[in-house]
């Protein structure tokens, strides 16, 4: 048995939705696009389910966050799909790809050809026993990746209040869920080999802001060291953990954060692999010019940086997957994808956006004992990255828009000087560019500004001035 499709998408997450939303913007056919995922649900904000899902009060649920909320735009419930003539093959895993014979085999038995595929399969929470540890399937040790995670970690979470919880991973995963279950009176520990969170991305500095408050509500770090075996009860639920420096901690929870493997299995062998994503030249194209591959999965050409990446955050999934969508229907007019790299989080009252690299010294500004600080990043004599805590709408939009401009930078005190001025000053003398935007009517999950068809003529001019003001700004760079 068998189906024909011109466009499938294969998996149903937060690309998926995008991709969706544009091709029914330029144009597909009722019956042309389908949408094959493992989930059960229509593609969602994936976001949301370390945020607004796991609230004790009056917490996010499908419907509520089916894709584009994340950016202002339409949300497209199942019955979207079904009105635009989109088939959504929903709790459906895809078990081979054959790119030479352009069909996908679901575990159903069932062949499903294409003209154009795009994957969107994003990437796998990666497991406890894939580093030496067993005993990962006890019922209160919960990941964190899709509905079915969230729905269990919020089912133990409500069985754990006033108890305690070890947070395995000191990254995205784990400061969100660290922060929600002190939201929901839990006592936490968290647990990582670094020596402080978000070692990807943070500063010492920066991640000792963070963990002050973290400490400031009870949160227990123990730092430089990992899990190396649970303790169990006679039921079979994990109630402690023994780390690899001889600590013990009593658990009535525990939450694996602990990284995340991109899911390119199905195309190992067919495909080339870069970054341990799929690679995909600036049209999100793969080796094989029917197949293209988005978010997670893909590792894609970041112009700015002059190499490629493999981005794992919500914004490049949105962003890539729209793009793919317009390369393949409209190859001639579509330009090369231009990317700025964009992370955010939100947890507690907090709320930080990075643009760009944490590459080369670190320019701090601001008041770092107050509510609003952040810090530059200058990579040979350029300012390459910019992170912000606390910023109104129109701080990060110059941050945004100045960091992708690469100002040069020659004097780094007289830039800390300036601090955040910097960038507001230098944005203002640039016309209004689109800018992603986090915040908005909708308090569980994040959002963004849309995009509407004049943006695309403001990037055009926008892109003029950039390059004009970047000419008259070297030639003044000395002034200050
Ligand atoms: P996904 O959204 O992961 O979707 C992949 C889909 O493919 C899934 O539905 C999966 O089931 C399906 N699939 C995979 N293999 C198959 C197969 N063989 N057959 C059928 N279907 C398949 N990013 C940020 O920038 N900011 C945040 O605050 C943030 N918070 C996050 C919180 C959580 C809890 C998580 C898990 C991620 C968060 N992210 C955040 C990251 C962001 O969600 C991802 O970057 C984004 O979801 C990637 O989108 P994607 O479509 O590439 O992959």
């Amino acid at each position: 048995m068998g189906r024909a499709f011109v466009y499938v998408i294969l998996g149903g997450g937060v690309a998926a939705g995008y991709a969706a939303l544009e091709f029914t913007k330029r144009g597909v056919s009722h019956g042309e696009l389908c949408i094959i995922s493992e989930e059960p649900v229509a593609p969602y904000e994936r976001p949301a389910l370390s945020k607004g899902f796991l609230l004790p009060e009056d917490p996010a649920r499908l419907p509520a966050f089916h894709t584009c909320v994340g950016a202002n735009e339409e949300r497209l419930t199942p019955k979207w799909y079904k009105e635009h003539g989109i088939e959504l093959i929903l709790g459906t895993r895809v078990k081979s790809a054959d790119v030479r014979r352009k069909t996908l085999l679901t575990a159903a038995g069932e062949t499903i050809s294409y003209k154009f595929l795009i994957i969107a399969t994003g990437a796998r929470a990666l497991k406890l026993e894939e580093f030496g540890v067993s005993g990962s399937d006890a019922e209160n040790v919960c990941y964190l990746r899709d509905l079915a995670d969230a729905t269990r970690l919020s089912d133990v979470m409500q069985t754990s209040t006033g108890g305690n919880a070890v947070v395995i991973g000191g990254g995205y995963i784990g400061m969100e869920v660290a922060a929600s279950l002190v939201i929901n009176k839990i006592n936490v520990s968290m647990v990582f080999p670094e020596p402080h969170c978000m070692g990807r991305l943070f500063t010492p500095k920066i991640a000792s802001y963070y963990e002050e408050f973290y400490k400031s509500k009870g949160v227990n770090f123990v730092k430089g060291t990992v899990l190396s075996s649970f303790v169990f009860d006679e039921d079979g639920k994990v109630n402690g953990v023994n780390l690899k420096d001889g600590t013990n901690l009593p658990a009535d929870l525990v939450v694996v954060g602990i990284g995340i493997r991109p899911n390119t299995g199905l195309f190992e062998g067919q495909l080339t692999l870069e970054k341990g994503g799929i690679k995909v030249n600036s049209r999100l194209q793969t080796s094989n010019s029917s197949v293209y591959a988005v978010g997670d999965v893909a590792s894609f050409p970041v112009k700015i940086f002059g190499e490629s990446r493999r981005l794992e955050h919500v914004d490049a999934a949105r962003k890539s997957a729209r793009h793919a969508v317009t390369a393949i229907m409209e190859p001639d007019t579509t330009p090369d994808f231009d990317y700025l790299p964009f992370f955010y989080s939100r947890v507690f009252s907090f709320s930080w956006q990075f643009y760009g690299d944490n590459l080369g010294e670190v320019v701090y500004f601001g008041d770092f004992s107050g509510p609003s600080f952040g810090a530059y990043w200058v990579h040979k004599g350029h300012l390459i990255g910019s992170f912000l805590e606390g910023g109104s709408k129109e701080e990060y939009e110059a941050i945004a828009k100045v960091t992708r401009l690469k100002p040069e930078i020659d004097d780094l005190s007289e830039l800390e000087r300036q601090g955040l001025g910097f960038v507001v000053a230098l944005s203002q003398k640039l016309p209004v560019a689109p800018v992603v935007n986090v915040g908005g009517s909708m308090s569980t999950v994040v959002l963004e500004k849309p995009m509407y068809p004049w943006h695309a003529t403001a990037g055009v001019v926008v892109a003029a001035a950039i390059a004009g003001f970047a000419y008259w700004y070297g030639r003044r760079r000395r002034r200050w």
